[in-house]
């Protein structure tokens, strides 16, 4: 489906003296070859926040649309936990990894996968009581997805994230309540535009998801780019899933859909250090303004090959073919 012509946009006056001191690459570690847990940038209380005034421009244009503010209120499940029960019915780590994989599709997810949690995930100033988190994903609609950027005017892939954060956040809560009625402890972890205590994008990687694009989001071999994560952190006994290597880390590195496609030029096309990592990293100063102009933008996942119907699946198994062919080896 073909995207409407983007709109001129510069960055307006009002978004400009909302710009804090700080940069957000700063808070995010851009160039720190030490490890340090994560700071909050931007998704959590806006009171306290530098860039919290930015967050408030960016919602009170999002709920300014009514499609969009209808999707993103949709059901959220129930607004209470069920309480642990007071009995636990025993299993062995392996049967109950089965039965809460089946469990969280039942509940409307494609994607499920486990890890343990480890605290450089976990915010400053945050914890995690529980030793392990269950990642789920949820696939968009990559027709709508295509769609990004939204405007005042057109709106569909801003609804289509908007149903999803929605929905998401029911599933982690069912999920939830499910392990909690099994005598387990368990919190549900919504996930993007609610940071929560815990970084969902690294765990989801340990958890099998896919690898990290130069987009700075995760490539999965089936669904490529266009999926939402939630997780809940659970006592519950689990075993973990191992993270995947398909290529798309070294395809990134000969492909430049999504830079070349980000109109604030945002992503770098190298590898940056970031709290002690190399890794692709998306410039938080230069997405942000052009993000809350354009109701979450999404431009880059969108044209990622990777999020095309159809396409990761060719791809994937065309680049483990160059491997056997090159006597390298991935895991899938
Ligand atoms: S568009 Fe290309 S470079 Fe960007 S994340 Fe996708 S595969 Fe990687
Ligand atoms: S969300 Fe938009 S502005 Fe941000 S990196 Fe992606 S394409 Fe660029």
């Amino acid at each position: 489906m073909p995207r409407h012509p983007l709109p001129d946009w510069s960055l307006p006056a009002e978004q400009t003296a909302l710009i804090p001191d700080i940069s957000g690459n700063t808070i995010n570690g851009l160039g720190e070859r030490a490890k340090r847990r994560p700071e909050i940038v931007y998704w959590d209380s806006p009171d306290g926040l530098a860039h919290g005034p930015l967050q408030g421009y960016f919602y009170a244009r999002y709920f300014d649309s009514p499609e969009i503010k209808a999707a993103y209120s949709a059901d959220r499940g129930p607004e209470e936990l069920s309480p642990v029960a007071a009995t636990r019915v025993e299993r062995t780590p392996s049967e109950w990894t089965a039965a809460i994989k089946t469990e969280t599709r039942v509940l409307g997810a494609e994607m499920v996968g486990i890890t343990a949690v480890r605290r450089e995930w976990v915010y400053e100033g945050h914890t995690v009581a529980e030793p392990w988190l269950v990642i789920m994903g949820l696939v968009m609609d990559q027709p709508r997805v295509a769609m990004a950027p939204s405007t005042a005017e057109h709106t569909t892939s801003a609804v289509e994230v908007a149903v999803h954060i929605a929905r998401i956040d029911k599933s982690s809560k069912l999920l939830a309540n499910w392990v909690r009625e099994q005598g387990y402890d368990a919190v549900p972890r919504p996930g993007q535009r609610a940071s929560g205590d815990i970084m969902l994008l690294p765990a989801a990687l340990e958890a099998g998801f896919g690898e990290l694009g130069k987009h700075g989001s995760i490539i999965h071999p089936v669904y490529g780019s266009s999926f939402r994560l939630a997780a809940i952190s659970t006592d519950m006994p689990l075993v973990a899933d191992a993270p995947i290597d398909f290529g798309a880390d070294d395809f990134c590195t000969n492909c430049n859909v999504c830079s070349a496609a980000c109109p604030p030029d945002a992503i770098f096309q190298d590898k940056q250090w970031v709290r002690g990592d190399r890794k692709w990293y998306v410039d938080f100063d230069k997405c942000v303004p052009y993000f809350n102009d354009h109701y979450g933008c999404g431009i880059c996942i969108a044209d990622c090959p990777w999020s095309l119907p159809g396409v990761a699946q060719g791809l994937a198994s065309k680049l483990e073919r160059r491997r056997i062919r090159k006597g390298e080896t991935g895991s899938r």
